[in-house]
């Protein structure tokens, strides 16, 4: 099924004619007939949209939406209001209703399905962040904080500099977000700078071609999530609804009152700003499932799956890289000697160390418990030995943490060392590889321990 669609009209022709529209076009359509009955099966049913007549008999289509959008179990759901034919008050009294889409009858089909599609998308990208960001908040992982507050950045991209400084004029005094006036032929190069907005305002003649601008800003990751409403005259309407498909998010005709621009970029403006904290959130919640929380290095859990990745890569590309499990010397008696908290100090002191003497392309992960894994794309065993050698220096030259009774705490570190991607298409998998690392550093330890020892493939 396409999506869910939720229609209110107290008019049963009305229903039946917009129910026909749609599930023609495979929607899954409910209905309901007043006001009150649209909240309560807005809550229950959940659908990914919903289509509201101004009137629906107990309440009006804005009281509706007002409401539906007050609630937080419904405040998601996208809402088009549909407005008798050319009738501004009612269309800014939607927008001020908080409604995502007005739409004017009579309807026709073309534009229908194409509004339909956009809100839809969006709906669905807003659900997904939503799904994710209830798992990781389930995991445990704290929400980001909101900042509707501060202002945004609009990019306005008109026909001419000349209309852009007319809406720039227009929206004076009613948006709060920094305006800027961008011309068609630099914008990719403003982007590129690193100058990028939350919602871009183009025309449909911007550039020749204001369409192609559109999927230049949809491809490219810095502007992928910006909201993108197109400016279009009563002539270039296949262009707008064009325009939607290739992932604009509103349509405003040109020469609107300027308020309902104001309303429309608002409403755009939020719907961006929620996403951006909604992928905030996912972000962090990757950071704290990849990252061990005491040293900060990554974990185990990421480690692996990234060790496979570059043993892949070197079995492709013919490269050597090395593989280290440290350890640190008898680490117990730190623990048995000064505490628990002394020894954390001494475990994220190593742990700095290590970090510091690799390259940016090393990945050190803490493996276990007082145990460390580097892995070293791209790297011969003589470097590999000088790197360990290096490390296991590093350790031992001057105290790593400093006990409560002010002693110095001096440890050490075994390595053990293997070598991967210098055997053919022999190269042993992680496993082994891991095994020889082991037992390599099992070796390390029964002879002194504070040593680095090369594993050998022979088992
Ligand atoms: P060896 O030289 O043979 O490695 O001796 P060892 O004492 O380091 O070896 P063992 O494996 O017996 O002890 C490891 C200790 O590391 C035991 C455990 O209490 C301690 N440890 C593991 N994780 C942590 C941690 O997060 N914080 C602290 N303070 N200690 C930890
Ligand atoms: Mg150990
Ligand atoms: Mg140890």
């Amino acid at each position: 099924m396409a999506g869910r669609i939720l229609i209110a009209d107290n008019v049963p022709t009305n229903r039946i004619i917009l129910k026909v529209k749609l599930a023609s076009a495979f929607y899954d359509v409910s209905q309901a007939t007043t006001g009150t009955a649209t909240l309560a099966q807005a809550r229950a049913e959940r659908p990914n949209l919903i289509l509201l007549d101004v009137d629906l008999g107990d309440m009006s289509g804005f009281e509706t939406c007002a409401r539906l959008k007050a609630d937080p179990l419904t405040a998601h759901i996208p809402v088009a209001i549909l407005t008798p034919a050319q009738n501004p008050e009612a269309k800014i009294a939607a927008l001020k209703a908080g409604a995502d889409e007005v739409l004017s009858k009579p309807l026709d089909e073309l534009t229908l399905t194409a509004r339909v599609r956009a809100l839809m998308r969006a709906s669905a990208t807003s659900e997904e962040l939503r799904r994710r960001n209830e798992t990781a908040r389930a995991l445990g992982f704290s929400e980001a904080q909101s900042q509707y507050e501060t202002p945004g950045k609009i990019a306005l991209i008109g026909a001419t500099t000349e209309e852009a400084m007319s809406w720039r004029a227009g929206l004076k005094g009613m948006v709060h977000d920094e305006i800027a006036i961008e011309r068609a032929d630099h914008l990719l190069e403003t982007i590129y700078h690193g100058e990028i907005a939350d919602l871009y305002v183009i025309s449909t003649r911007a550039g020749g071609d204001g369409l192609r601008l559109i999927s230049d800003l949809r491809a490219r990751e810095a502007t992928r999530g910006a909201g993108i409403v197109v400016v279009h005259g009563p002539q270039d309407r296949r262009e707008a609804l064009m325009a939607l498909d290739l992932g604009a998010n509103d349509l405003i005709a040109r020469g609107a009152d300027p308020e309902e621009m104001a309303l429309r970029l608002r409403s755009q403006m939020r719907r961006k700003k929620e996403t951006d904290l909604l992928k905030l959130t996912l972000d962090e919640g990757l950071r704290l499932a990849t990252r061990d929380k005491l040293t900060g290095l990554y974990n185990r859990h990421y480690a692996l799956p990234h060790l496979d990745k570059i043993a892949r890569e070197a079995r492709a590309t013919g490269q050597h890289f090395a593989l280290m499990l440290i350890d640190i010397d008898r680490f117990k008696s730190v623990n048995d000697t000064w505490g628990h908290t002394t020894g954390d100090a001494v475990l994220i002191e190593v742990a700095r160390r290590l970090a510091d003497n690799l390259r940016g392309m090393d990945l050190v992960s803490r493996f276990g418990g007082e145990e460390f894994l580097i892995c070293m794309p791209m790297t011969s065993l003589m470097e590999a030995r000088a790197v360990a050698e290096r490390l296991r220096a590093g350790v031992c030259a001057r105290p790593a943490a400093i006990a409560p009774d002010t002693t110095p705490i001096s440890v050490s570190v075994s390595i053990g060392l293997a070598m991967g991607g210098d055997q053919g298409a022999a190269t042993p998998d992680i496993d082994t590889l891991l095994a020889i690392a082991d037992r390599a550093l099992y070796a390390a330890k029964a002879e002194g321990r504070n040593q680095v020892t090369l594993g050998s493939y022979a088992a």
